[in-house]
């Protein structure tokens, strides 16, 4: 039996003062909530007086957002695992959209943090997930062409995009990383056009891609392997439509950004999960 996991990611939202708000609030709405794993992801700067804050055998973990997979050294701006456990973080976000699209993180540059991760004896949380260009290119398209004064109609399925993708950023992913520590990975499905625009998948479109990436795992390592991996949903999750997502038989949790920032919304999340 998988246990779910929802976790929020605060990205750069919040101050200080909030940050404590938030966990806090957080922490004592969910302490009688149990059967299910539950972390928050804060501002780096945040991270310490976040994990401060909590109790050390509550239910609420701490997670960071990002990392950088060198241990220490002349590397300005950027953050090592081993100072992600000197302040209690368990988790790290490897591999966001956001990493991906804005900052332009590679394929191979996410493979290096999420090994380094685990090395380090944190549990990272891979994402993965297509851009809106590469979803709409599953569709079928109708190519008209002017030749020779005849009209031809050209219909033409490209390759399934949306699992091609999916399936590159996973084996590049998680290149190198053994079946055993593969046990501390959580996987996060985050469709990029649905993160931040109020475009949920919907839970056919969520279970298709879930029920695809736990076959690639199942390829990559084994079918145990494949049956005890926690696949996250992210992208306009809310509270409206956590009950509908988590019914899927291959969503095992959510990674959370906008509703994860109030204690209410997210509270009824973990509620339903
Ligand atoms: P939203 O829930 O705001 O769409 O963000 C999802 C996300 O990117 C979580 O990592």
């Amino acid at each position: 039996m998988r246990k779910p996991f929802i976790a929020a990611n605060w990205k750069m939202n919040t101050d200080s003062q909030y940050a404590l708000e938030l966990a806090s609030g957080l922490e004592k709405a969910i302490a009688d909530i149990q059967g299910v794993d539950v972390a928050v992801c804060p501002p780096f700067v945040y991270l310490q007086s976040v994990a401060k804050s909590l109790s050390v055998d509550g239910n609420v973990a701490v997670g960071a957002q990002d990392v950088y997979f060198e241990g220490n050294g002349a590397f300005t701006g950027e953050i090592s695992c081993e100072m992600l456990k000197d302040v209690c973080c368990s988790y790290v976000i490897t591999g966001h959209s956001e990493r991906r699209h804005v900052i332009g993180e590679s394929d191979e540059l996410i493979n290096k943090k999420t090994k380094a991760a685990l090395e380090a004896g944190l549990k990272p949380i891979l994402c993965i997930g297509e851009l809106l260009e590469e979803r709409e290119a599953d569709k079928t398209s109708e190519v008209c062409e002017m030749l020779n004064r005849h009209i031809c109609l050209i219909f033409k399925r490209e390759a399934d995009k949306t699992s091609e993708v999916c399936e590159r950023q996973l084996r590049e992913g998680l290149k190198g990383i053994s079946e055993q520590e593969l046990a501390n990975v959580t996987i996060a499905y985050e469709p990029v056009w649905a993160i931040g625009t109020g475009k949920t998948a919907t839970s056919d479109q969520a279970q298709e891609v879930h029920e695809f990436v736990r076959g690639v795992i199942a390829e990559l390592y084994s079918k145990e392997a494949a049956e005890n991996i926690i696949i996250q949903y992210g992208g306009s999750a809310k509270p409206k439509n956590t009950k509908e997502l988590m019914s899927c038989k291959d969503v095992d949790g959510l990674l959370v950004g906008g509703a994860g920032l109030k204690v209410d919304s997210f509270y009824e999340m973990v509620k339903i999960t």
